[in-house]
């Protein structure tokens, strides 16, 4: 679990456009699988997440190969 405010999808997406419209930091919903739960973040922490999650599945394919060769 990490420190992050979790929702549910209709929920964040609410919050999300009260903060667009306040412009504040939080411009983005993602969802946390280790939360099982939706985050809002800002565009930074976001492309953070997305750069994260295309690594690990770099590692996951490279894996998996590894563990059922041809
Ligand atoms: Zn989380």
């Amino acid at each position: 679990m990490c420190r992050k405010e979790c929702y549910d999808k209709k929920t964040a997406k609410t919050i999300l456009n009260q903060r667009k419209r306040e412009h504040k930091g939080e411009v983005r919903i993602y969802f946390h699988e280790e939360c099982n739960a939706w985050h809002l973040t800002s565009q930074e922490e976001y492309e953070e997440i997305i750069q994260l999650k295309e690594e690990d599945l770099v590692y996951k394919e490279k894996w998996l190969k590894l563990k059922t060769p041809d």
